[in-house]
Order: C-alpha cells, then structure tokens, then sequence
C-alpha cells in the first residue's frame, strides 16, 4: 500500500490520548518512559513536544479512531474494545477503516463480557434468540451475534448497561468487564467473551508519510524497549563450561544468555535477561547447578 499523504507537509508526529479516565496516566507514563516530554498549553488539548517532534492531543478515547482515520493524527492509545468497535461499524457501512492496532500496550486490561441474570441456567449463544441484549458495543455485539446465528435485539446505551436487566430495558448486558464487581453487585453472571481488551497503540492501516515515519520507527523502537525490559532483570554469573546446559535449563523464561570465556579458560561469564521475578529459590538452585557469583540487576532502558 503507498504511503499516506502528506498531512498539510506536518513534520511532528501528533498522537491521541485519552484526555481523562483510566489510559490516560498510564499512556502518559509509557511515552515518557520512551523519554518523551510535552510543554502543556493551558488549555491542555495540545501538548508541545519538547525534546523530540512529537507532540500529544488529549481527547475523549471515542475520537481516538476517527483522528487517525482523517489524518488528524497519527497515532493514538486507545482500548482494543473502542478501536475494534469502531471498525466493525465501518465494516457494516461498507467503509473501509483506515486505522488499526500497531502494538498492544499491556494495561488497561478487561474483556467485553456477555453477562446474563445470575438465576440463568447459561446454555449457550442460542438462548439468546430473540432476546435484548444492551450495550455500549453495538457494531462488536452485533458482529458476533451473526457469527453465533442468533438473532436478538442490541439496545445501545451508552452508560450504566449493567442497571438495564433490573429496569426491565434489557435481558442480557454485553458490557466492559475488569473485577466483575460491578456485574455481581447487579446480579449478573459473566457467561461468554466476546474480546479480551487491553490498551493499544492505534495507527494508519497505511504506511505514515516519510516526514513523520522516522520518528514513529524511533518511538516505536523505543516502546518495544519498554515493554521487554518492564518485569524484567538482568542476570549475571559465572559458570564451568559443563554446566552452562543445567544452569540454562533453570532459565526458561530468559532470553538466549550472552557468555564469554573469563581468561581465556574453563569459566564462563554470562548474561541473561530474565522475565519475571527471580527469586532467591531461584538463585540456590542455580548456584547447585554449577553458577557462581550470581547478580541480580534492575534493567533502565534497552534498545534492540
Ligand atoms: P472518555 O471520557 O474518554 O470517553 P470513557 O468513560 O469512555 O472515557 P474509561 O472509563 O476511562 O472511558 O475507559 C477507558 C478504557 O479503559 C476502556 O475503553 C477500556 O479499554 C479500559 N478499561 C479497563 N478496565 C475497564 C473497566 N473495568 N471498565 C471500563 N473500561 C475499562
Ligand atoms: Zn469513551
């Protein structure tokens, strides 16, 4: 596919995030985790990037897909649901979406649930005929409900879906889950996934103009960097050639470890970054496996 046009000859990446609610910390922690930092307009919709040609637009996250879409902006973090939501209703319009997910993100995980009364003997998608279901997802729920072979009513609301079975609105809810607090303290039961979410980086189903690609190959370089080191530590120890297979096979969730030769001899020194906790249990078993003068360290930033 070519690459997008030129938006107006603009050479500052511009990305979306979520003005106020739950991505928004976490969105604004990442990119500033990539190093990034804005000098904020008083009005705080545009943020002026400072020490990189990228600058922030803060908005609601329903806009996010369309902003990429026009061009408007480049990229955005936005939860799966609303980005697959959004295509989805394009998808029933015949139009073609021109966003899509670039990377997922990590947090902000939740599923989109259907939930029915708790006192429901749960059987399957076909119980569902011709019954109401409400929900904020309508194009997603409706997606699904065609691939199910069900046909059933979609009440769209846009807040409170959980209240409508009480209400007598609805029958069933399809709604954004995370504890299921809120579904049980409504007498709801989770019965069925329709998608699990978490945040993304949304961008252009096309390749970005030549002036801002660059920068979006740096930032998402960047972003990767983040995301493998987050959890992460760094190993360091000595091993006798011989027992480097036993010590490995004590790390299957470490990357492939770096070694060189100490002196030129028997003993090995080597690096590997480990996923996760490494545990003192870890380390004793380690060292009975032949490891000497093992090292924990935090990992700050990495670049492939
Ligand atoms: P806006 O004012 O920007 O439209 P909003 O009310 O639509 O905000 P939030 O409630 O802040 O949105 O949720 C933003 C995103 O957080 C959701 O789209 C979803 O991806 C994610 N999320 C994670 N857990 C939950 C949850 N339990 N309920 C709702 N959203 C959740
Ligand atoms: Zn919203």
């Amino acid at each position: 596919m070519s690459p997008k046009p030129a938006p107006a000859g603009r050479d500052r990446l511009r990305i979306a995030i979520q003005k106020n609610g739950r991505l928004s910390e976490p969105a604004r922690a990442l990119l500033g985790s990539c190093g990034l930092s804005w000098r904020e307009s008083p009005d705080k919709l545009f943020c002026y990037g400072d020490n990189a040609p990228v600058d922030l637009l803060l908005v609601r996250d329903d806009d996010i897909p369309g902003l990429i879409d026009s061009g408007l902006c480049d990229l955005g973090i936005v939860g799966r649901n609303v980005l697959v939501e959004q295509a989805s209703e394009r998808d029933e319009t015949g139009k073609p979406a021109n966003f899509r997910e670039w990377r997922a993100l990590g947090f902000g995980g939740c599923r989109l649930s259907l939930a029915v009364p708790n006192e429901w003997d749960w059987r399957g998608p076909a119980q569902l005929q011709d019954r109401r279901i409400a929900t904020s997802y309508p194009a997603l729920t409706r997606a699904w409900l065609r691939e199910q072979g069900v046909q059933a009513e979609v009440l769209v609301l846009s807040g409170s879906v959980e209240i409508a079975p009480r209400l007598g609105q609805a029958d069933v809810v399809c709604d954004l889950v995370s504890s299921g607090a809120t579904l049980s303290a409504n007498q709801l039961k989770p019965v069925c996934d329709l998608l699990q979410s978490e945040a993304v980086l949304a961008g252009p189903v096309a390749d970005l103009d030549p002036l801002l690609a660059g920068t979006a190959q740096m930032l998402l370089r960047r972003i990767d960097g983040v995301m493998r080191i987050r959890d992460s530590k760094l190993l360091m120890f000595q091993a006798p050639r011989g027992s480097v297979a036993d010590v490995l096979r004590l790390l299957p969730d470490a990357e492939p470890a770096t070694s060189y030769a100490v002196d030129g001899g028997d003993l090995l020194a080597m690096q590997a970054l480990c996923h996760g906790v490494v545990t003192w249990q870890r380390l004793e078993e380690l060292k009975r496996a032949g490891a000497r003068g093992l090292m924990v360290l935090p990992v700050e930033r990495m670049l492939a």
